[in-house]
């Protein structure tokens, strides 16, 4: 592959001391931009593949020093929970980024920063000595990291060439020339099945699962690589006995005995990013409880597939 370490793609973090995305400790490299708009997504800031600003009222002390910074006029100061802060008009604000060189209360951050593969590689080699000791490896996770196809393609290469295990975690929406030249590279593929019924699938997250399923079975039969299938648990969206069900028919009867089934339920996390993204948080959905998880563990299990609750 030539000169593929100058590839680059937005990258908003890298992830050391990763225990949840793959095998041993991991460094797990977030690149953005996603396809999906999953209505319970728990990294907002990732699903576009461009910059975004990102502000925490509750660290801005008010100095506005922010203000002259911003070409756009787009800041101005407020009341906001007694205090006076910083407010950012979103409809002139271009995420140029200017403002958050000045801001010393970290109150402001540029999500995504554009990274070549040499770069990421330097970053992830840093805990080579975790990474080997644990066996771990790396993990390419996103926002979508399919998005960025010759990024991907090219990370998981050099990795490879590095000597370290390599991951992908994926929601396999893609095409099946893009999944081909990327899972060559995968020692394991963590792919997400959201919601078995098509219909619904498209209401939660924007597509249809037709070609998300037929990815699976490809990269699990024909490409040959180890899935693990990852089913976000949400609560009154997709955790109906019956979609459980039907995830785990897929898993043992189109796929295989082998493929490990990992249960993630739903945290609030992606709730205050969403407001630091000024976007509104759907403030409906529940934290699953122990015991109802317990429960869709055991109904995986009755086919015969080793399942995990979290990562
Ligand atoms: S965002 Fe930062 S620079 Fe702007 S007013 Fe708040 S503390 Fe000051
Ligand atoms: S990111 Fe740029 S345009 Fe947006 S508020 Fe900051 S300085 Fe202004």
């Amino acid at each position: 592959m030539r000169d593929y370490m100058s590839i680059t793609a937005p990258i908003f973090n890298i992830q050391t001391y990763s225990i949840h995305d793959g095998p041993g400790i991991r460094v797990t490299v977030f690149v953005k931009g996603c396809p999906l708009r999953c209505l319970w997504c728990a990294n907002p800031e990732s699903n576009l593949a461009t910059p975004q600003l990102m502000t925490y009222a509750n660290k801005c002390t008010g100095c506005g020093r922010c203000i002259a910074k911003c070409p756009e006029k787009a800041i101005s100061l407020s009341m906001n929970n007694d205090k006076v802060a910083a407010v950012t008009n979103r409809e002139l604000c271009t995420d140029c980024g200017a403002c958050t060189t000045i801001c010393s209360s970290e109150a402001r951050e540029l999500a995504g920063k554009t990274m070549s593969v040499g770069e990421v590689l330097q970053e992830i080699l840093k805990d080579r000595l975790f990474i080997e000791s644990s066996g771990g490896g790396m993990t390419v996770s996103g926002g979508e990291c399919l998005i960025h196809p010759e990024f991907t393609e090219a990370l998981l290469y050099a990795s490879k060439q590095a000597g370290l295990h390599t991951a992908v975690e994926s929601c396999s929406f893609a095409s099946r020339e893009i999944i081909d030249r990327v899972f060559k590279y995968v020692d394991l593929a963590l792919l997400d099945i959201k919601h078995m019924d098509s219909f619904v699938h498209k209401k939660l997250t924007g597509v249809p699962n037709e070609l998300i399923l037929d990815n699976i079975k490809h990269i699990y039969h024909i490409l040959k690589v180890p899935v693990y299938v990852r089913v976000p648990i949400i609560p009154g969206y997709n955790d109906a006995e019956k979609n459980i069900v039907s995830t785990a028919g897929f898993v043992a009867e189109q796929l295989g005995p082998d493929v490990q089934v990992h249960l993630l339920p739903y945290h609030r996390l992606g709730e205050s990013k969403k407001e630091s993204l000024s976007k509104k948080a759907d403030m409906s959905i529940e934290v699953p409880s122990e015991d109802h998880m317990q429960k869709l563990k055991a109904l995986v299990e009755q086919y015969g597939l080793m399942v995990q609750i979290g990562g």
